[in-house]
């Protein structure tokens, strides 16, 4: 009898352990969840994508944009297909690494305003791009490595293209500063509509940034539009809107495109051909970059860790 009582104690703290931990499990995807839903637009706070609604100067009256799910949250769980993006016969194909990165600040920062997932911590980053330099690595723009595919020439030795999407303020803060103590070349994401939100470059910084001659900007859509869906219009005002932008701030040709939440489709890819683009950027993993897929090139995200457990 005494036996049986311990068996059911025994039983009982097993499945209150079990409960227990399954409810924090839960909890934490939750809460998560809750961190990055357009739900949360009531705060003025522009901490995440969701919460940020795209301004502009000029007198043109335009439609409020759509904003979707912010992409490191879409990112994770896409699972990729492996036949996308499989080179074809005669190929030209370069092994150039596309690093991913979103914010760089503080660590601290990050936990503060419930940023962690996509942001990378400013000193990490600065031994991140140490070890770039001290490796023999050459940081590319993303045209250069564009044009060599198109042309079927060669890059340096360990070219590596740095890229940094959405144009947040700390790419300013920090990453600009970073970069030029290194003389390392950096690519931003821009998308055009976010600019001057709390939280994100302005203008003025982007200006500056393009005249050091340090950076290079692509399209990241007006609004941060998943330009896998949506009408013809839609997409096309999206990708015109922040082309006209960038190129009016910049003085820079943009020609390059990279898809907000990795979101791409054939239509798209038409549309942005049909405006010129010569090259994009999605979210499919993978260091091999070849012509034959030279609108949706590989990019690896990059986190916290050291450079080097990302195969660099
Ligand atoms: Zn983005």
């Amino acid at each position: 009898m005494i036996k049986r009582i311990q068996l059911l104690v025994v039983l009982l703290i097993f499945l209150f352990i079990f409960d227990f931990a399954k409810n924090i499990r839960e909890g934490g995807i939750i809460h998560k969840t809750l961190s990055y839903s357009a739900e949360q637009n009531s705060s003025s706070d522009c901490n995440s994508l969701s919460n940020c609604t795209p301004i502009f100067s000029s007198a043109l009256i335009l439609p409020t944009p759509t904003l979707g799910i912010p992409e490191n949250k879409i990112t994770e769980n896409v699972p990729v297909d492996e036949k996308i993006n499989a080179p074809v016969q005669n190929d030209y194909c370069l092994t150039v690494p596309v690093l991913t990165y979103h914010r760089i600040q503080p660590q601290s920062i990050a936990v503060e305003k419930n940023q962690t997932a996509g942001s990378v911590d400013n000193e990490i980053f600065d031994q991140q791009m140490a070890y770039l330099s001290s490796s023999g690595y050459s940081t590319i723009t993303a045209e250069e490595l564009i044009n060599a595919l198109r042309n079927h020439t060669g890059l340096p030795a360990k070219s590596v293209v740095i890229t940094l999407d959405d144009g947040y303020e700390n790419a300013y803060t920090y990453a600009y500063l970073i970069a030029q103590k290194y003389q390392i070349k950096l690519n931003l994401m821009i998308a055009t509509g976010l600019v001057g939100n709390q939280d994100f470059l302005i203008w003025d910084q982007i200006k500056e940034m393009r005249n050091s001659g340090l950076v290079y900007f692509t399209n990241h859509t007006w609004s941060h539009y998943a330009v896998g869906n949506g009408s013809y219009e839609k997409i096309q005002y999206e990708i015109q809107t922040a082309k006209g932008q960038l190129e009016q701030y910049t003085g820079q040709t943009i020609n390059i495109f990279t898809y907000p939440y990795g979101s791409f489709s054939p239509n798209a890819i038409q549309i942005l051909q049909q405006d010129g683009f010569i090259g994009g950027f999605s979210t499919i993993p993978g260091k091999v970059q070849c012509e034959s897929y030279i609108m949706t090139l590989h990019r690896t995200s990059i986190g916290n860790s050291p450079l080097s457990s990302y195969g660099l």
